[in-house]
């Protein structure tokens, strides 16, 4: 847990983020300022920066959000029309908030849009 991070806020409820999803490991929330109709955050609940800290023992982890955005991705409506993953690494990644997290996006058109 790093004390001034906002997603560790929000694991702590100290910032409300009205969850659709939350077990043990992984809480899921619509992003604030959505890019398309599906927009939601996977979310570890350790705080780790970005993939460059996430080492073996955080395999599973990964694992459980890939599997956690099919299975919203499915309860959104989207898995048919497609959606895309996104976890943006760093600052030429576009990274804002330092602790890992997965964008899961859909319900338009993102064929052709890289970057
Ligand atoms: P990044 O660019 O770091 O991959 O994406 C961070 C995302 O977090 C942005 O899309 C931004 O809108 C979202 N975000 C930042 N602060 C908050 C917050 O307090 N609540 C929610 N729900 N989303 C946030
Ligand atoms: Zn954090």
């Amino acid at each position: 847990m790093a004390e001034e991070c906002i997603f560790c806020k929000i694991v702590r409820k100290e910032v409300p983020s009205q969850p659709i999803y939350e077990d043990h490991d992984l809480i899921a929330f619509p992003d604030l300022h959505p890019v398309a109709p599906v927009h939601i955050l996977v979310v570890p609940k350790e705080h780790m920066q970005n993939l460059n800290d996430a080492g073996k023992n955080d395999v599973g982890i990964l694992g459980k959000m890939l599997r956690l955005s099919a299975k919203i991705a499915n309860e959104k409506g989207v898995a048919e029309t497609g959606y895309r993953v996104v976890i943006n690494n760093g600052e030429d990644g576009g990274q804002v908030v330092p602790h890992l997290h997965l964008h899961l996006i859909g319900g338009k058109s993102l064929a052709h849009q890289l970057g």
